[in-house]
Order: structure tokens, then C-alpha cells, then sequence
């Protein structure tokens, strides 16, 4: 009898304790009405050949943690293109852009080399201010295909042209090369001056309070982290984030982690890391502005794996993993999607890339 007391005090003890699966033993805070109402503004962040191993390795050598942990809503998306079980990055940025899955090198056109509207391009349409941070030139694969629509990403020179279509208010990377030293003898830097634009050579020429504004802090891309970079991308995703977040209008921002891809092409664990922490960092930076604002939406995902890269080993006190890689090109593994604020909880499960776009579109209201 004494027995059966003891489990019946047990069984009442264990409900007094009990608290509902559903509510979250803490409350991470994830903007002000989370899942009850659209964002104003999209800050849509790739790491370019960023898979789980490419973070994992960021993390163990940051000490067992990222930013990246903060972003509660997580998916996975299959990343094959039109034409290839491999993507590249112009595919993959275009069915982030456009929605379509296209061939290999296609930059903002469709299988058929036919132009498609972009998000950035409907989003100025609407009104939107629009911008892009990257650490590699702004006519490169990733940023191209968000304004520009080339047959190949190797056209630079004409996809700097195509930023003379105006959709992009901001933008913040290399390249100048392709804008001042050209074969048609055209200075893209001046036309763009002419339209109303500050172009300049280093962040510190810029001011949030500009309405259009580029700088192009490099010829080619920016240099490596372990070269100097510094906070370039930091301090140019804040920077564009003031130059953008002005009169309620909304904006849509691309900010990419560029680099990251370039430590898998060269089989580099030390390349990856490096870029890897400096993207986090940044996305540190941004979810620290969405926390504050509680409009914006803030997605982090990549185009595709590069490496094939996998640790084999390592030291979780001293903050290293031993990486081993499979192939110097990108592969076919799905790569996760991370999202924070409103309308979050759209980018969790498993998906086409495309999706993405759908999905961004709905919530900005732009389809
Ligand atoms: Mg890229
Ligand atoms: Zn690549």
C-alpha cells in the first residue's frame, strides 16, 4: 500500500512540474508578432559553397559557437540546376532571384537564355529600396543574377552595364575594373554619378543618408580575410542596412559571404574557417539590427556545397578540426536554410532553391 502512495505522490509531483511541449523553455526573441504578420524588409544572406561541414568547422574553431545559432527556423534545400546534378553559383543565385532553375552559368535568364524578372528588380518596382554586399566583384555570379540577365557570369563587363538599369540603390564590393577600365572606353562610375549615384573607393565614402550609392573597393574581388580584409563586410552590411532602412518604404538587401566558395575550390580548411566566421560575424550584425526593428526578415542560406570537405578530426579546447576534401569542385549535398523574424517559419522542411524566391516573394507581397 505504502508503495502505491508513494507512485500516486510521484505521478501528482511529475504534473506539478509539468509545463506544455509547445511553449519554449526560453524565449528567444524573434521580432514583435513572429508568424502574424509579413516583413517589411528582407535581408537574404548566401554563403556561397557554405554546407554543414563549412559551418561546422566555423564553429568548433570559434570557440562552439555562431551567431548562426540564434536563427531558430531551419531547412534544407536540393540545389541541382536545369541542366546539371551540380550546380553552379550563376544557377543557384538565379533560382534565388528568379525562381527558375536554369543552366549552369546563366545569370538572371531563364533555360532558354530569356530574362526574368528578379526579386530585386519587382521589389523596385514596388518601391523598395534594394542593395548588395559581397566580397567579391558586384558583377560576380551571386550578386549578378539578383540585377543583371547575361547569357554566362564570365560577361562582367556587360553585367556592370546592366547596373545602370537602376535597381540596385546600394551596392558594396569589388570590381572597378569592369566599371572604369573597359574595353568600349566607358566609365560606368561616371555614368552612374550622372544618375545620382556616389560611387566610391572605400566604405568611408559613403553616408547612410545617400539615396544611391556603390563602392568599389577593389579592381577585381576584395582580398582574402587572412590578406587584410578586416570588417569590410560587417561594416558595409551595416552601412547599407542605414543607407537602405529610410521612410518605412521596406528594402531587400543581398549580402554575400563570397569567399567561402574559394576555400573549398582550394581545398582549404583555414580559407573556409576564416570566411566562414567573417559571414557569421556579419550575420551577428544583422540579427542584431532584425532583434531591434522586428520588421525584417533575415534568411541565411547558400547556393550549393564546395569540396566535398568533411573533418576527420580534431580538438574542441584547441579550437581545430582536420579537414579532408573530396573534390576541388562543388557538390550535389543539400544545404541548409536559416531564417529569423517575421515570416520565418516558411523556410523550415525541405525544398527546391526556387522556393526560396516563391517564398521571399509572397511575404514581400511582390506576387
Ligand atoms: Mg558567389
Ligand atoms: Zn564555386
Amino acid at each position: 500500500m505504502q508503495y502505491y502512495t508513494l507512485l500516486l505522490a510521484l505521478f501528482v509531483l511529475s504534473f506539478a512540474g509539468f509545463k506544455p511541449a509547445s511553449e519554449p523553455a526560453t524565449s528567444a526573441p524573434e521580432g514583435k508578432n513572429i508568424g502574424k504578420k509579413a516583413p517589411l524588409n528582407i535581408i537574404f544572406m548566401v554563403g556561397d559553397g557554405m554546407g554543414l561541414t563549412q559551418i561546422t568547422a566555423g564553429l568548433y574553431s570559434n570557440g562552439n559557437k555562431l551567431s548562426l545559432e540564434k536563427m531558430k527556423h531551419i531547412g534544407f534545400i536540393k540545389t541541382h540546376s536545369a541542366d546539371k546534378l551540380i550546380t553552379d553559383s550563376a544557377a543557384g543565385a538565379t533560382a534565388f532571384s528568379c525562381g527558375v532553375k536554369t543552366y549552369n552559368n546563366a545569370v538572371g535568364v531563364d533555360k532558354d537564355t530569356v530574362a526574368k524578372e528578379t526579386i530585386m528588380e519587382a521589389a523596385k518596382k514596388k518601391g523598395l529600396r534594394t542593395g548588395l554586399v559581397v566580397t567579391c566583384t558586384v558583377t560576380h555570379a551571386t550578386p549578378g543574377s539578383f540585377y543583371a540577365h547575361q547569357k554566362t557570369r564570365k560577361m562582367h563587363p556587360e553585367i556592370a552595364l546592366d547596373i545602370l538599369g537602376g535597381d540596385v540603390d546600394w551596392f558594396i564590393g569589388g570590381g572597378k575594373a569592369f566599371f572604369e577600365n573597359r574595353a568600349d572606353g566607358r566609365n560606368l562610375s561616371d555614368e552612374l554619378r550622372g544618375m545620382g549615384y556616389t560611387i566610391g573607393y572605400t566604405l568611408a565614402d559613403l553616408k547612410a543618408d545617400m539615396d544611391k550609392a556603390g563602392v568599389l573597393a577593389a579592381d577585381t574581388e576584395l582580398v582574402t580575410m587572412a590578406q587584410g580584409r578586416g570588417d569590410f563586410l560587417l561594416k558595409g552590411s551595416e552601412l547599407a542596412i542605414q543607407g537602405l532602412n529610410k521612410g518605412n518604404q521596406g528594402f531587400f538587401l543581398l549580402i554575400e559571404g563570397s569567399q567561402i566558395d574559394w576555400g573549398g575550390h582550394a581545398k582549404s580548411s583555414q580559407y573556409i574557417i576564416d570566411e566562414m566566421i567573417d559571414f557569421d560575424n556579419t550575420i551577428g550584425k544583422v540579427l542584431e539590427f532584425a532583434e531591434k526593428d522586428g520588421n525584417t526578415l533575415v534568411i541565411v542560406t547558400a547556393d550549393h556545397e564546395t569540396g566535398g570537405y568533411s573533418i576527420n578530426g580534431g580538438n574542441l579546447q584547441e579550437k581545430t578540426v582536420e579537414g579532408a576534401f573530396t573534390t576541388g569542385h562543388h557538390t550535389a549535398t543539400m544545404v541548409p536554410v536559416f531564417a529569423f523574424g517575421p515570416g520565418a517559419e516558411e523556410f523550415m522542411g525541405i525544398y527546391e532553391n526556387t522556393a526560396i524566391y516563391t517564398k521571399m516573394m509572397a511575404l514581400l507581397g511582390l506576387k
